[in-house]
Parts: structure tokens; sequence; C-alpha cells
């Protein structure tokens, strides 16, 4: 599988315009699913066309969770594809787009691709299948990386983890993981290189991820 992360805080394409936010784009199997939109439309649109991303080849759209800097692109992107499956978590929030389908339980979205289901009322985070367990994309963490890790590795062990942490702090829970991208909101990101340098990768905007 492939994710490339669309729109981050920061840019690691220097072509690509950083902005508080986060969106990637994971291509699996015969999947092609977006995960979520950043804060602003325009600007998703222009880093996924200088990345060389046609809007209609994406066929499911997973938001994480309803904050702006995750949602904010959605209407900009729908514009521009006509296909897409889209999942909403059910968080009881009322902003929801007229094609979305609420998640509330852990379930498969696309071939290989799982929910974690609505964790804390607030989130749903990505669980992709890989060769030696799961990879975990996750927007900003905001139910805790300990209980999003829980509801993983129900599909496998967690061998990747992409996107944001937040304040999470509990470092030895990442230790046999083979890839660390942590990105977008994560406070401690000087700490998790210091600890994990062979696995910690720098994130950002046109940052690609490769994962058997
Ligand atoms: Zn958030
Ligand atoms: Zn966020």
């Amino acid at each position: 599988m492939e994710i490339t992360i669309i729109y981050d805080n920061t840019a690691f394409d220097p072509f690509l315009v950083p902005a508080w936010g986060f969106s990637c784009l994971i291509r699996h199997k015969e999947s092609t699913l977006l995960f979520d939109t950043g804060a602003e439309g325009a600007l998703l649109l222009s880093n996924m066309e200088k990345l060389g991303i046609e809007p209609e080849s994406v066929d499911t759209v997973v938001l994480s969770h309803p904050h702006f800097d995750h949602i904010g692109g959605l209407e900009n992107f729908l514009a521009q594809n006509s296909r897409a499956k889209v999942y909403f978590p059910d968080t009881g929030a009322p902003n929801m787009h007229s094609r979305a389908t609420l998640i509330r339980e852990s379930q498969e979205l696309a071939p290989g691709i799982h929910t974690t289901g609505v964790l804390s009322f607030i989130e749903q985070s990505l669980v992709v299948e890989i060769s030696n367990g799961v990879a975990l994309i996750s927007g900003c963490a905001h139910p805790g990386l300990k209980n999003i890790l829980d509801a993983a590795s129900n599909y496998g062990e967690v061998k990747a983890i992409v996107g944001g942490l937040h304040d999470f702090t509990d470092f030895h829970l990442l230790r046999d993981m083979d890839l660390i991208c942590p990105t977008h909101c994560t406070f401690y990101m000087n700490q998790l290189q210091e600890m994990f340098p062979e696995t910690y990768l720098q994130g950002g905007a046109g940052r690609k991820i490769h994962l058997d």
C-alpha cells in the first residue's frame, strides 16, 4: 500500500503549501481512499493537483472527526468527485454531508481497510492490512493512542503508524513498530525522533510512504 500526505502543518515537498490540518491518500489493493480533507478545500485541491492526484480517482472518503482542520475541505472536494462513498463518524455532531454514511462500529470500509469505529465519541482511525500486521492512520488521536492501538490490534499487530498523535506520551507503546510517522498535531515530534531514530519518518505534505 502507498500513503501520500496531501495536507499537513508542514511541507515535506517544498512545492506543496503547508497549513494547519491533515489529509492523506491511501492506495491499497483496488481502492483509492482519501482520509480527512484538511481545513481549506482550495488548498487541498491545489496540493492534490501538484501531486498528480485526480479527485475523481478517489472511491472512498473517510473523515476521522468533525474538527474543521479535518473536514473543512470536504465540500470543495466532493464538488470535484461524484462517485466516492463518504464515511463520517457518528459523534452526535450535526455537521454532516448529505452523501455521508455515519459510522459508529468497527468495520471494513474497503478491501483490507478497516475503521476502529468511533472511540470516545469523537474520532475514528483507519487500520490497513499489511504483510506483517496492520498500519494505523490517525487524524488527531483525541481518544488517546493507547485506546486507538487497542482497537486497531483486533485486526493484527500494529507495525506502522502515520498521522496526528496530539499529546501522546506513552512512547514505549511504539517500541515494536517498523515505522513511526507522527505529524500534524503531534506535540512531541522531537522526543519521538530521538527515541526511535531507526523507525521515525518525517511527515509533512508530499511525504509518500510505501508499506508491503
Ligand atoms: Zn481534532
Ligand atoms: Zn487536527
